[in-house]
């Protein structure tokens, strides 16, 4: 691996924090010290915003299709480089080798997604029906963008805005989570060579989020705040992004329900859990968090699910033959087994794992739990590990409230051979998205994103441009 990446990277040039201060990023399976990275005050923040203001300009001005090949030649010049970031995120986040090519490969994709989609930025021409007016529709680039990404996955949640953001030719200010920041700056290379020109990708690195993201939203010159991460921290930036009315994309907490109808292919449903629940060691906001199974076929599934569970290997993500890494930090960790004893002290049964390891790393073990009682935690909360907990139904009505009853509304998945009544159940939920018979539904080309307290607005597909656009029109004879 080439030589780590620690400083601030604004106007082109890397350079340490303005008062010089740097925090410590570790690596979760040893629990020591990687590097430390350059800690980014709010005079740093200004600089982002002057270099930003400086280069929109003419980056606005180039044609659709010349950012369209920078950004297909990041993608290419990424495509090249996926084994190096792939350590880097196992290094820095925990996960295992699959996951971490895993997430190269589909941040890569969005290079390629929105070099696509540079040139086909789509507008109208209408007649107004009283004047007969002509209505000229066309779409402008929205202005500075600050990005804010989490940790869980350090490389797809920053390239999934800034593909989009410097195709629609704004300028960007991307924070990155403290305990994940150096993927995104090894990134840094990769646009440059692609031929992004200075100012257009700032990196502010900051264990100060809420201070110079604060800043940069109480500047005018600040047009869009797109964030992903945590419903209680995307409620603060949505208030922080009233006073100044700035555009708003949030990708917010989830709690998904996943269903098995009596009638779905059981291995099949137990294979999409295996995608749904233990991607990313459930460190997803797409996770399953509330796993339904009709009550005729639950002992079945349940059997089918934890032989599958009990042969993922658990170690440091270096070792390639690992399938389960820590988690990212001690917090998360001890949540997903506070989740655990909760769930047990009140009724539920441990079918798999349920021990935290004792020694070095932030390890959780794949756990099954099952007899879940309604009044356990993890079903209200985010569990974001490798802990499935179980319940059972009987009847498609309740079973649609019941995944409805919760103030996410993200992603939900539907297993049944029944394609009409798949089509019934996925209209009734209240979710943003839905696997019907697929554990998975993140792509680059579709329109990711939550409704009720999941998000604002969506990412990837046609809609994630638009994010980054303002509709302009044109009153004319
Ligand atoms: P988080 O605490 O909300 O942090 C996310 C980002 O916000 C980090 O860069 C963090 O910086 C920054 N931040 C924290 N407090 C801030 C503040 N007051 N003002 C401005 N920025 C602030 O979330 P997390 O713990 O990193 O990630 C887990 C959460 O993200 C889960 O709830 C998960 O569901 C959600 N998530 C959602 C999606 C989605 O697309 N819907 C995708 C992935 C994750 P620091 O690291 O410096 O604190
Ligand atoms: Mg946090």
């Amino acid at each position: 691996m080439n030589e780590l990446k620690n400083k601030l990277y604004i106007n082109g040039k890397w350079r340490p924090a303005s008062d010089g201060g740097t925090f410590d990023v570790l690596n979760p399976a040893t629990e020591e010290v990687i590097t430390k990275v350059a800690n980014g005050t709010v005079e740093d923040a200004k600089l982002c915003l002057d270099a930003a203001e400086a280069a929109f300009p003419l980056w606005a001005s180039k044609s659709p299709r010349e950012r369209g090949e920078i950004l297909r030649k990041a993608f290419e010049l990424f495509s090249n480089r996926i084994d190096d970031i792939a350590d880097l995120i196992t290094l820095e986040n925990g996960k295992g080798r699959t996951d971490s090519i895993g997430e190269a490969r589909y941040a890569a994709e969005f290079f390629r997604w929105y070099a696509e989609e540079a040139v086909r930025s789509e507008g109208h021409l209408g007649v107004a029906p009283a004047t007969g007016a002509r209505i000229l529709v066309h779409q402008k680039p929205a202005g500075i963008s600050v990005l804010v990404t989490p940790w869980n996955y350090p490389a797809a949640m920053g390239t999934r805005k800034i593909g989009p953001a410097l195709a629609a030719g704004c300028p960007v200010i991307v924070k990155p989570a403290s305990e994940t920041p150096l993927t995104m700056l090894a990134l840094m290379p990769i646009l440059e060579e692609a031929g992004v020109p200075p100012g257009i990708v700032n990196i502010l690195t900051s264990r100060s989020s809420g201070r110079v993201v604060g800043e940069m939203l109480s500047d005018l010159r600040t047009r869009v705040i797109s964030f992903t991460g945590s419903t209680d921290v995307g409620r603060k930036l949505l208030h922080a992004a009233a006073d100044n009315v700035v555009k708003p994309a949030m990708e917010l907490g989830g709690n998904a329900p996943f269903i098995v109808c009596q009638d779905a292919d059981l291995n099949a449903a137990a294979d999409g859990l295996m995608v749904a629940k233990m991607r990313n060691l459930g460190e997803a906001c797409t996770a399953a968090n509330r796993i339904y199974v009709h009550e005729n076929v639950a002992t079945e599934f349940v059997d089918l699910f934890v032989a599958k569970m009990a042969n993922l290997k658990m170690g440091d993500g270096r070792d390639r033959s690992i399938d389960v890494g820590p988690l990212v930090n001690l917090e998360t960790r001890d949540k997903v087994d506070y989740f655990v004893r909760d769930a047990v002290s009140k009724g539920a049964v441990i079918k798999l794992g349920g021990q935290k390891p004792v020694g070095k790393g932030f390890f959780y073990p794949p756990t099954v739990i099952t007899n879940v009682p309604d009044t356990a935690e993890c079903l209200s909360d985010e569990i974001f590990g490798p802990v499935a907990a179980i319940q059972t139904f009987s009847d498609e009505m309740e079973i649609i409230q019941r995944s409805n009853a919760t103030e996410y509304g993200l992603v939900a998945y539907v297993y049944t051979s029944d394609m009409k009544r798949g089509l019934r159940i996925s209209e009734s939920l209240e979710f943003g998205m839905i696997g019907l018979n697929r554990g998975l539904v993140s792509d680059p080309a579709s329109p990711f994103g939550g409704v009720k307290q999941s998000g604002l607005g969506r990412e990837g597909g046609k809609e994630g441009m638009l994010e980054f656009q303002e509709t302009q029109y044109i009153s004319t004879e």
